[in-house]
């Protein structure tokens, strides 16, 4: 429906899929497609914030004048109640540079011995769309969601990314035991975009003159 496509400031697979499949109607670039579309490359940007607004926020505003492009960018993450609200912001890097199952081996160990009835957790996903050198300017469109449930002491499921295996829903299902297209029904990310999908679509139909 726009010429000017869409980046969505992410390097990973799993959120970008997530993406396409919430908003079908448009085109969506992924940072690595941006860099192929503009023939450089793109700078991390670093999430440095203390909030997921506030990083969320950086990284639209950062690949926005980086490439030129309306950006949409996402910070998420797991807050644990019986860790106060740990890993949060810290959540892709709870384990330092480990990865997956560094972070996932670190939180059941973190929650060694704690009942079931206190190790309740929410994921939190903040999305913020940036055009920084189109009409939007300085301001940024903000939506959020989050997904309420309880952690595991080991994993269960296939599907999904990061804490899914270990993220039990009210439904008794892990969010990793979820197809892709319930995982989004539910899911805190899923909350977001639909949030912020009207006026998505309402900016970038400005943009094209039919607003
Ligand atoms: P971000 O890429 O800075 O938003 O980091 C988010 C981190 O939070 C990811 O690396 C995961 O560890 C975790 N996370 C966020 N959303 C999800 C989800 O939907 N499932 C599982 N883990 C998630």
């Amino acid at each position: 429906m726009t010429a000017r496509p869409l980046v969505f400031a992410t390097r990973n697979a799993g959120k970008l899929g997530e993406l396409r499949n919430l908003l079908p109607e448009l085109r969506v670039l992924s940072i690595d497609d941006a860099e192929a579309h503009l023939g450089r490359a793109i700078p991390e940007v670093d999430e440095d914030r203390d909030t997921f607004a506030g990083n969320a926020a950086k990284k639209a505003r950062e690949v926005s004048l980086a490439t030129g492009l309306p950006a949409l960018a996402d910070d998420s993450g797991l807050e644990v109640d019986a860790l106060g609200g740990a890993p949060g912001v810290y959540s892709a890097r709870f384990a330092g540079q480990g990865g997956t199952a560094a972070n996932n081996a670190k939180l059941v160990a973190e929650l060694a011995g704690i009942p079931a009835a206190r190790r309740t957790a929410r994921f939190r996903a903040v999305l913020a769309l940036a055009d920084a050198t189109g009409p939007l300017g300085d301001e940024i469109i903000l939506a959020d969601g989050s997904c309420e449930g309880a952690i595991l002491d080991g994993p269960r499921g296939t599907g999904g990314f990061g804490y899914d295996p270990l993220f039990l829903l009210p439904s008794g299902r892990t969010m990793a035991e979820l197809p892709e297209d319930e995982k989004n029904a539910v899911s805190h990310r899923g909350l977001a975009m639909r949030a912020i999908k009207p006026k998505l679509l309402a900016y970038l139909l400005t943009l094209n003159g039919g607003g």
